[in-house]
């Protein structure tokens, strides 16, 4: 099977799995698991941030984030396909009392007026707009690339109206392999920014939360007291900077192989292909027109030995990784164009 549904799916290399055994470890929770120690600095560098600190995963660093800067009663503001908003089982709402705005977008990224326009005005009444967070790249919408005029003018408009601005930075380093713009210069400024060991990296486990000092001393106490906190953490810790040494180079494969998909399937009959889908390694498009829910079409393509995800009642989204080659790519191309025609004659 070639599996589209998520860079999830990756399972770590052969290198990988060495370098996790031979990790030098200690002893996470009192900072003295060197390994660790050594991937956040690296993270931290990476992202031009003061610190870093290693988290289960991408979901505890958006939660830590939102606790650290916000208040119970406060407000965030995201898009309205963001992870935070639909895939964290309202963890800012249950752990944190927080409310959020969700901006309506087409493609999951939304521009410093509407931005500028959902932030409350002060009042007894209202909930305090506290954080605004940038999907970078967008996830269920179909991997947009945030341009960076754009993320500085919102975190410079959110740094004025005293918000903090945030950067989900799950694939950050696609958006990084797609414009050549380092990640360091895509989260200046911004007060918190992490990215994802386990999605295109290929890392089994794991995620580094970025910001101050003093954010991250405060990050690590809600690590803590969620119970995030590890001990020999070093054996995934190797498996991240295994990741930035050796895996940095395949998310720009990754992008490519998206853009050889969308083109692979642009002329079949009954998929609607949104213009500017697949800007990284992510491409979601609309089976509507085919008169079928995705769910079917996912399941047609998986017979033929293709995973693709649905998401909602017409969307498919399929992404590319580490384990897809460009061959996979264009045996799913074949599979989808064939399943596309297949169904438009039925209409
Ligand atoms: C995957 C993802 C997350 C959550 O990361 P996990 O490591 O799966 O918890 C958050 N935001 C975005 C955009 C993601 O794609």
């Amino acid at each position: 099977m070639i599996d589209l549904f998520s860079d999830t799916q990756t399972r770590p290399t052969a290198g990988m799995r060495d370098a996790m055994a031979r990790a030098e470890v200690g002893d996470e929770q009192s900072d003295s698991d060197p390994t660790t120690l050594a991937l956040c600095a690296r993270v931290a560098d990476l992202l031009g941030q003061e610190a870093g600190v290693f988290m289960p995963s991408g979901t505890m660093c958006n939660l830590v984030a939102i606790l650290v800067q916000t208040r119970p009663g406060d407000e965030i503001i995201v898009d309205d396909q963001s992870h935070i908003y639909n895939t964290e089982a309202a963890g800012s709402a249950a752990i944190g009392g927080v409310s959020v705005t969700a901006l309506k977008t087409p493609a999951g990224v939304y521009t410093p007026e509407a931005f500028a326009d959902a932030i409350r005005p002060s009042a007894r009444t209202a909930p305090r707009s506290a954080l605004v967070s940038i999907e970078q790249t967008t996830s269920f919408s179909g991997g947009s690339v945030w341009a960076l005029p754009d993320m500085r003018q919102i975190r410079d408009i959110a740094h004025a109206r005293g918000l903090r601005a945030h950067i989900d930075g799950a694939r950050l380093l696609n958006a990084v392999a797609a414009t050549g713009i380092a990640a360091w210069d895509y989260a200046e400024g911004f007060d918190s920014a992490w990215i994802d060991l386990s999605k295109g990296l290929g890392c089994p486990v794991g995620a580094v939360l970025c910001g101050r000092q003093d954010f991250i001393t405060e990050a690590w106490r809600w690590k803590y007291r969620l119970g995030g906190a590890m001990r020999q953490s070093g054996i995934l810790a190797a498996a991240g900077l295994y990741a930035l040494d050796h895996h940095i180079d395949q998310l720009g494969r990754d992008n490519a192989h998206a853009a050889l998909l969308r083109d692979r399937i642009a002329d079949a009959p009954g998929l609607a292909i949104p213009a500017g889908a697949a800007q990284s390694n992510i491409l979601c498009f609309s089976v509507e027109p085919l008169g079928v829910m995705a769910s079917a079409f996912a399941k047609a393509c998986l017979d033929q030995g293709v995973r693709v995800r649905a998401i909602g009642s017409h969307q498919i989204r399929a992404t590319t990784h580490l384990e897809v080659d460009e061959a996979d790519i264009l045996r799913s191309a074949e599979v989808i164009r064939a399943e596309a025609t297949r169904l438009s004659g039925q209409r």
